[in-house]
Parts: structure tokens; C-alpha cells; sequence
């Protein structure tokens, strides 16, 4: 994959694009990022703040990353093009589309019924083919389509979630935030042929992963 011409970008997204250079974001994951239009993802009162580097919300007390946090999460899954990778809590359904352009198959669970059809129209309306959006069960992840080579979770839980790690095949990595409603650091999950191994980097926050395992609603 090439970064495009910069002539074709706007200036808004031109700084975007250096936004997330600075932020250490890999060339790999920035030139996905760049093909997706965020414009399209925001509510209609958000466009003009699409490409900047913030948060946004989208709705039913949700809200969308920060573009800089989300490449840095994508990056930290270490994604392959012939990974199927679990996307939870698909949001606006932002992060999926980003996530397709880098892998063979994105699984990605939404527990808002509204959020999910929103977003699974909007995927299956602009051309991503190869996301499938579920509804999310009572179970964390969709346990009948495991393994997958990476988990990502858009919101925050209280402990690593074993029924995640559960999900990973070996070599798989689940990336996901973890602490207190208020604030977290992103764990990073490794499932080897001889154990699990984790490490914990960043201090972020996000909207609590509410389910079984996780926080109450
Ligand atoms: N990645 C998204 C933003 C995620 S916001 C994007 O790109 O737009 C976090 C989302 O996680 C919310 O929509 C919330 O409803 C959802 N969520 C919370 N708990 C969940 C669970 N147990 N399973 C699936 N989705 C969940």
C-alpha cells in the first residue's frame, strides 16, 4: 500500500494526516485511515470537525475515537492482511472500515440495536464487503466465530476479559482498555503456543464495555 498524492487531500485532512504522524502512527495504518472518509461516519452536525484529532459524539451517549488513538490501537493489534480480527463495540462503524482495508475479515459487535443497523447500513452502503456487524450477545465477542487473530475493543472494561482471551487463536493479540470508568491503560493480550502474555501501555479513556464481565449498563 502507497500513500495517495497529497494533492488529493484537503488541508483539514492534510493536518490530520500530520496529526497522526507525529502521534508515531505507522504509514501502513495512516494510508487506511486516509481512505476513509470520518466525514461520513460523524453525525450531520459534526462534519466540519471530522478531520480533526478528537472525539466526537455519535449518539445514544456513544462516542467516536480520536482518529491518533484509534491508529494507535490498529497499530498495537499488529494486523495481517489474511487476519480475521473481532472489532467490539462498532460504534459509528469507523474503526471497521478502517480495520477492512488491512485485513481479510472484520467481525465487529454493537450492543445499541440503533448504532448497529446505522452503521451496518452505512459499511454495507459505502462498499466494505468483507465486515460483517452483529448485534452483541450476552457473551463479550461472538464466541461462535473464534478464533481470531485479533481482538479490538472500543471501550473500557474492568479486568482483561477472559472470555476474550478465550477467543484469540494462538498468535492472536486483544487489544483493549482497561481500569476504572474514568480512566484506563490499553492492555495488550498475546496468546503464545506457551501461555498468554500482557503488558500495559498508554493511559486512555473510553466509554465503559457494559455485559457480563464487564460493567453493569
Ligand atoms: N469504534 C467505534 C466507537 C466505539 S464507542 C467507532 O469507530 O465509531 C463504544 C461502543 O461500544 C458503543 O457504541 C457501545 O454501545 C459499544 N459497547 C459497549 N459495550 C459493548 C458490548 N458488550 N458489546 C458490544 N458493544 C458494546
Amino acid at each position: 500500500m502507497h500513500l495517495p498524492q497529497q494533492a488529493e487531500y484537503d488541508e483539514s485532512q492534510l493536518r490530520l494526516l500530520g496529526r497522526l504522524r507525529d502521534a508515531g502512527v505507522s504509514e501502513r495504518v495512516r494510508s487506511a485511515m486516509m481512505e476513509v472518509p470520518r466525514d461520513l461516519f460523524v453525525p450531520i452536525g459534526m462534519k466540519r470537525r471530522a478531520w480533526i484529532d478528537e472525539s466526537l459524539p455519535i449518539g445514544n451517549g456513544q462516542t467516536i475515537s480520536q482518529p491518533s488513538l484509534v491508529g494507535r490501537m490498529i497499530d498495537l493489534l499488529e494486523t495481517r492482511s489474511e487476519h480475521t480480527v473481532l472489532d467490539i463495540g462498532t460504534g459509528s462503524g469507523y474503526q471497521a472500515a478502517i480495520l477492512s482495508l488491512l485485513v481479510r475479515t472484520v467481525v465487529s459487535v454493537e450492543r445499541i440495536p440503533s448504532l448497529c443497523q446505522q452503521a451496518a447500513d452505512r459499511l454495507s452502503g459505502l462498499g466494505y464487503r468483507n465486515v460483517q456487524v452483529f448485534d452483541a450477545g450476552n457473551e463479550l465477542g461472538r464466541p461462535e466465530l473464534a478464533p481470531f487473530d485479533g481482538i479490538i475493543v472500543g471501550a473500557a472494561s474492568p479486568d482483561v476479559p477472559e472470555v476474550l482471551v478465550a477467543q484469540l487463536a494462538v498468535g492472536g493479540r486483544l487489544v483493549v482498555p482497561v481500569g476504572s470508568r474514568e480512566e484506563q491503560q490499553l492492555a495488550i493480550v498475546e496468546r503464545t503456543e506457551s501461555g498468554i502474555k500482557e503488558k500495559v501501555v498508554d493511559w486512555v479513556r473510553f466509554v465503559p464495555l457494559i455485559g457480563e464481565g464487564a460493567w453493569k449498563a
